[in-house]
């Protein structure tokens, strides 16, 4: 019999920045780490990409009007049912997405253009047993301290129990995880914040691949861990 080779299935990403971090990525505010973690979902994310051209389409106009406040979580409803008033009839923006190859790259072209290639250009440097990490080179370390690394979780492994100072935004690649939130595939983006305390667990069989966001170090929690973190800095 003859093996069909076979592409795998790829869904649309179940879980999306929040609507500040599209319109701040639309306006241009973001820092690059930040900005880089937004531009590889939108690579990879037809909704957010929409979103966003939303969010540009009103540019300065409407920004000009609202009061300087943080952004509502019902801001991008309130944006469209407004586009849909004053601008109905606007031709869709074009689409960034990249077309589908039979050997689609793991890493999106954002990504690509750091790392200088694909996941086979990765320089990776081991952390503990299972994990491994590379230092994306951001130019601009924005509010001083944010940092992009990629993670290469193996299949099974779990990540130390861990909380975080700041926030944490985990954008996955390849294979997926699962922590006390939900599930996550490629193009899922996972956020954390110095409320949760979680233990990510990558899916069994395959390596989880993730681009990570920190914008203060990690504090690992479990027992031992616990003893090690003056010594193991993500
Ligand atoms: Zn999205």
């Amino acid at each position: 019999m003859i093996p069909v080779l076979r592409k795998p299935v790829r869904h649309p990403p179940a879980h999306h920045p929040d609507d500040a971090l599209l319109a701040g990525y639309a306006a241009g505010s973001l820092d690059e780490a930040t900005g880089l973690v937004v531009a590889t979902h939108l690579a990879l994310c037809p909704a957010c990409r929409d979103a966003v051209a939303l969010f540009e389409a009103v540019g300065g106009a409407l920004l000009d009007d609202v009061e300087p406040a943080p952004m509502a979580s019902d801001a991008l409803p309130a944006l469209m049912a407004r586009l849909d008033r004053e601008e109905a009839g606007r031709p869709a923006p074009a689409g960034t997405a990249e077309p589908a190859r039979l050997s689609d790259p793991v890493l999106p072209r954002p990504l690509r253009d750091y790392v200088g290639g694909d996941l086979d250009a990765v320089r990776w440097k081991r952390l503990i047993r299972g994990i491994d990490l590379y230092d994306i080179p951001v130019v601009s370390a924005g509010r001083g301290r944010i940092k992009a690394r990629l993670m290469r979780i193996k299949g099974g492994v779990a990540v130390p129990q861990h909380t975080h100072e700041g926030t944490e935004l985990t954008l996955v690649l390849e294979g997926g995880f699962s922590d006390g939130s939900g599930h996550y595939r490629r193009g899922d983006i996972a956020c954390s914040d110095a409320e949760v305390d979680h233990k990510p667990v990558a899916d069994e069989g395959a390596d989880c691949v993730c681009v990570t966001l920190t914008d203060a170090p990690l504090r690992l929690t479990g027992p031992l861990m616990r003893l090690l973190n003056p010594f193991v800095r993500f």
